[in-house]
């Protein structure tokens, strides 16, 4: 959803497919100005999450923010934004502040990563209540964030590293080799101690149109792509994921898609 729309719009659409969380992206796709968040909104919301038991929402940057790339002025415009959304991030509370971390556009992987950790070590302080949430990527073009490892050294080269958590994405992740179909146990263990399982804040939860390794990022509708509906079962009933925020990025033309997923995923879910 759009935060364009407001916090107690969204609550309201998301109850009526029968969600109790969101992802919302914070301005439009291309970065412009965000709209003003109104106290009287977050009101409104923070009644409807609270009497509907909603868990935490995510906040989605926009595409078009970069903190790695290799020019200048997108690496500040990126910054700008990043520092604007956080600042509104606060006034949500229970929330999350979920992004990718770049794309190093031929700098290296390297050189990615120590200008990722520049712009979080500048931006996070101490007293902030957000928690930022790496997204777990396809490994596409230049992509940071395909493997572990390197989400990992994020994590440990930014200073105030409690505040930065993880976003496993199922379609990025299978679309960068990790096999969450055949060995989700052996994946979740190789997350455990590259990143540490504890990190792990909310699941992106998406089937995938091409098989694992294809480094593509095409999402698919849940049960009709290469991981396939016994997998969607075992990753939602797993017991480091269950209980965290699970958000649907599948293709749908109309919100009715949305909630009859909701309704199979819940149908699936052991009570
Ligand atoms: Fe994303
Ligand atoms: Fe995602
Ligand atoms: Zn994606």
């Amino acid at each position: 959803m759009s935060s364009a729309l407001g916090y107690e719009a969204m609550a309201k659409t998301a109850i009526s497919i029968g969600a109790n969380t969101f992802q919302y992206f914070t301005r439009n796709p291309r970065g412009g100005a965000a709209k003003a968040i109104k106290d009287e909104d977050v009101e409104a919301y923070l009644k409807l999450s609270s009497e509907n038991n909603f868990a935490k929402v995510v906040a989605h940057a926009p595409y078009t923010m970069n903190l790695c790339s290799a020019a200048e002025h997108i690496r500040k415009f990126s910054k700008n934004m990043f520092k604007d959304d956080i600042l509104r991030a606060e006034l949500i509370p229970e929330s999350y502040y979920n992004f990718h971390p770049g794309s190093h556009t031929g700098q290296g992987v390297d050189a990615g990563i120590s200008l990722i950790c520049d712009a979080l070590n500048e931006t996070l302080s101490e007293n902030q209540k957000t928690i930022v949430l790496l997204e777990t990527m396809a490994g596409k073009g230049s992509e940071v964030g395909g493997k572990f490892e390197e989400i990992a050294k994020i994590r440990e080269n930014t200073e105030l590293k409690n505040k930065v958590g993880v976003c496993l994405d199922t379609c990025h992740v299978f679309d960068a080799g990790y096999d969450i179909v055949e060995n989700l146990d052996g994946v979740l263990e190789e997350f455990d101690k590259i990143i540490g399982i504890e990190n792990l804040k909310a699941v992106h939860i998406n089937d995938s149109k091409n098989p694992i390794g294809s480094h593509k990022d095409r999402h698919e509708k849940i049960g009709q792509g290469h991981i396939g509906i016994d997998a969607m079962k075992n990753i939602i009933n797993n017991k480091h994921l269950r209980n965290l925020p699970f958000i649907l990025e599948t293709p749908h033309d109309d919100i009715q898609g949305y909630a009859e997923e909701i309704k199979m995923l819940r149908n699936l879910y052991d009570k």
